[in-house]
C-alpha cells in the first residue's frame, strides 16, 4: 500500500504555504534576516509544537512565519514545498497564502506574491508541477481589512485563482465576510472557506457557506455528516471537501477515517490533503498512509479520494481529463482489480 500511495499521481488542494516552513528552514531564514528565535535547534522547535486545538496551533504558526521577510524568502519557502510535493507524487497543487499575516508585519503584498509566483513558474518548468494560488483572508481580522486586501490583490488577479477564509473560526462566521466574497466573485475568483472540525457553530457555518456565500468548495467540513439534509445539499451542489486527516488528529484525536469513509459512501467529493505539513509533521503521502493504517482503506478507496481531488480542482475539463488519464494509467499498471 505504501508503494501504491507513493507512486499515485496526486492533486493537493488544501496546503497553506506558510504551514510548509520546516524548522531547519525557519532557523536558516532567522539567521539570514538577523531575527532571534526562542528555540535554536530544529528539535527544540518541533518539541514546542504542543497543539490540541486551533488557537494553540495558530500561535505557533504565526510565530514561525515572522522569519519570512523578502521576496527571496517566499520564493525559497514555496520552492521547498514544490520539491517535497514532487517527491511525493503531487502533479497539481492549489496553494493558500495569508497576505494579512505578512502585511500586518510590514511586508508588502507585492513581496509575498512575487516570491510565490516566481517559485510556481520555476516548479512548472523544473519539476513539472502545475499549481494555482488561493488568497486566504484571516477571519479573526476585520471584514474591512479583508476587503482592503482583496483590492490590493487586483493588480495581480491573473496570478490568483480563488479566495479562501482561514484562522480562528470562533465567533468569526462566514457571514461576516459575505460582502468581501460577493466582490471577489465579481472579479472572477473561485470561492472556498474553512469550516474546521468540531468548531462552535460548525453546522451553521457550513450552511452559511452554501446559502449566503455560494462557495465552490469547503476546507475540512467533516461535521456535515451530523446533518443529513446538509450532506445531501453538498452532494446535490457538487461541492467538495478538502479534508486533512493528520491535522484533524490534533483536534479530535482521530484521523477521521470513519468520517472520510462515510463521506465517500454518501457521494460527497471528499479529498485528502496535508494542511500545514511542517507543523503537523506529515505531507500528503503520510496523510493517505494514516487512513490505510487507522481505517484499513483499500486501494479502491485511496483512488476514489485521488480522483475526487482532480474532479473538484479549479481546472478546465480538458486539463482534468489529462490528469485523470494519468491516474487511470497508473492504477492499471499497478492493479487490475481497482476501477476508476
Ligand atoms: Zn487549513
Amino acid at each position: 500500500m505504501r508503494q501504491f500511495i507513493e507512486g499515485l499521481p496526486k492533486a493537493e488542494l488544501h496546503i497553506h504555504i506558510e504551514g510548509t516552513l520546516e524548522p531547519e528552514h525557519c532557523l536558516e531564514l532567522a539567521n539570514r534576516n538577523g531575527i532571534a528565535l526562542q528555540h535554536n535547534t530544529p528539535e527544540a522547535i518541533v518539541r514546542s509544537y504542543d497543539f490540541n486545538d486551533l488557537p494553540s496551533f495558530l500561535s505557533a504558526y504565526y510565530s514561525g512565519m515572522q522569519v519570512l521577510l523578502t521576496e527571496q524568502d517566499f520564493y525559497d519557502l514555496t520552492c521547498r514545498y514544490f520539491q517535497k510535493a514532487a517527491s511525493e507524487g503531487v502533479v497539481y497543487a492549489e496553494v493558500f497564502f495569508d497576505p494579512q499575516a505578512h502585511t500586518s508585519r510590514g511586508v508588502d503584498f507585492e513581496t509575498v506574491i512575487s516570491g510565490i509566483h516566481r517559485a510556481q513558474k520555476d516548479a512548472r518548468q523544473e519539476l513539472g508541477i502545475e499549481s494555482g494560488l488561493i488568497m486566504c483572508f484571516l477571519r479573526d481580522m476585520s471584514a474591512e481589512s479583508a476587503m482592503e486586501h482583496l483590492h490590493m490583490s487586483l493588480p495581480y488577479k491573473h496570478w490568483i485563482i480563488g479566495v479562501g477564509l482561514d484562522s480562528d473560526e470562533r465567533d468569526n462566521p462566514p457571514s461576516k465576510f459575505a460582502e468581501v466574497f460577493i466582490e471577489a466573485r465579481k472579479h472572477g475568483f473561485r470561492l472556498t472557506m474553512h469550516c474546521d472540525v468540531n468548531q462552535q457553530d460548525s453546522l451553521l457555518h457550513i450552511r452559511e457557506c452554501l446559502d449566503q456565500i455560494g462557495v465552490d468548495r469547503i476546507d475540512h467540513g467533516v461535521n456535515v455528516l451530523e446533518d443529513e439534509e446538509l450532506c445531501l445539499d453538498l452532494v446535490h451542489r457538487g461541492i467538495g471537501l478538502t479534508v486533512c486527516p493528520v491535522s484533524n488528529h490534533y483536534v479530535v484525536q482521530s484521523f477521521t477515517s470513519d468520517e472520510i469513509r462515510s463521506l465517500i459512501s454518501k457521494g460527497v467529493k471528499v479529498t485528502v490533503n496535508s494542511d500545514d505539513p511542517a507543523y503537523f509533521r506529515a505531507y500528503i503521502n503520510e496523510n493517505f498512509q494514516v487512513l490505510a493504517e487507522e481505517g484499513d482503506f483499500s486501494q479502491q478507496e485511496i483512488v476514489q479520494l485521488t480522483k475526487n481531488a482532480f474532479d473538484i480542482a479549479w481546472l478546465s475539463d480538458d486539463v482534468k481529463a489529462v490528469y485523470l488519464k494519468k491516474l487511470e494509467n497508473y492504477v492499471a499498471s499497478f492493479s487490475s482489480s481497482v476501477v476508476i
